[in-house]
């Protein structure tokens, strides 16, 4: 159950009727209609439909997630920051900037769905938990690597349930909060650390970011390699000197109408779609540029989004 900005925008969202449709079989893109989440400038639900898809919606069909319409996309997209809402009284709202979390090379839909996600206040029935990745090992070295990224508030009960899945040997990549010192990822010698707080949202904001990078295949792109967070973007310079936020997504981003989207595909051992399993396309694969999928694409998202938390 991911954290929601709004009860009422959750209602509007969820009762949709577009919704039940989304669990469609195979290979078939969901084509969806719904309301528009943003509120108008008299105080009203936007009234418009919109069909725009985010990454997250395709790859978990069953979690409800707020469509925007381009107006209210542009707005969502346009502030650089925001202030923390603190919980005690004597806390000081604390400024955070956009720039400095979410990765210019991610879609619009995504960018705003991290957006929304980063600003909510904490969920009363979030809970403490780990974050585990693990990878199905591919027999062959130019298939995708698949990697499962979840959230577990007992770890090691989960482990018992992991053997083999789908044919394939699970072997535990990460945790996160990471265990200081050596700690083994071997199944009987694993020894769990302080557990994260809020581990509901801070599986969505890794679900969110993953999803984008494996449908787009983000990762084998040019714009992947660039540092990121920009130790000083010209953004936040203009924003601190008083001056509106650049444009937040580069031309080359923008719009990502990318035709490297890959749809979801059945499991070729069990058939079924597997929910939070990301597949990364291999770069050797493509001939390009070396990527190391756990340590340069999955591990910095969880590492990135376990801090924010
Ligand atoms: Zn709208
Ligand atoms: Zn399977």
């Amino acid at each position: 159950t991911p954290p929601n900005p709004s009860s009422r925008r959750r209602t509007r969202s969820s009762s949709s009727p577009a919704s039940p449709s989304l669990g469609t079989p195979t290979g078939a893109q969901p084509k969806l209609t719904v309301q528009c989440a943003g509120i108008t400038k008299a105080g009203l639900p936007c009234s418009r439909q919109v069909k725009a898809l985010s990454a997250f919606a395709f790859l978990a069909p069953d979690e409800p997630v707020e469509r925007f319409c381009h107006q209210h996309a542009r707005e969502l997209l346009e502030p650089s920051g925001f202030y923390t809402r603190p919980r005690g009284q004597q806390a000081a709202a604390e400024w955070v900037s956009f720039a400095q979390w979410i990765p210019p090379y991610l879609s619009h839909p995504t960018q705003i769905l991290l957006r929304t996600t980063m600003e909510a206040p904490a969920s009363v029935s979030d809970s403490p938990g780990h974050i585990y990745a693990y990878e199905l090992r591919a027999a062959g070295r130019l298939e995708p690597v698949a990697l499962k990224v979840g959230r577990a508030g007992n770890v090691k009960n989960r482990l018992g349930e992991w053997g083999r899945q789908c044919g394939k040997e699970v072997v535990l990549r990460g945790l996160w909060p990471p265990r200081e010192g050596t700690g083994t990822l071997l199944r009987g010698r694993l020894r769990m650390g302080d557990k994260a707080r809020c581990s509901h949202r801070l599986e969505r904001l890794i679900h969110l970011e993953l999803s984008d990078i494996s449908l787009y295949s983000t990762h084998l792109t040019p714009e992947f390699a660039a540092p990121f967070p920009q130790p000083s973007t010209p953004a936040r310079n203009a924003a601190a000197a008083g001056r509106p936020p650049a444009s937040p997504a580069s031309p080359a981003t923008a719009g990502k109408t990318k035709p490297v989207r890959r749809p979801l595909t059945p499991c070729g051992e069990c058939g079924k779609l597997h929910r939070e399993i990301f597949t990364f396309e291999r770069a050797r694969a493509r001939g390009g540029p070396a990527v190391r999928e756990w340590e340069d694409v999955v591990w910095p998202v969880i590492e990135r989004w376990g801090r924010f938390v």
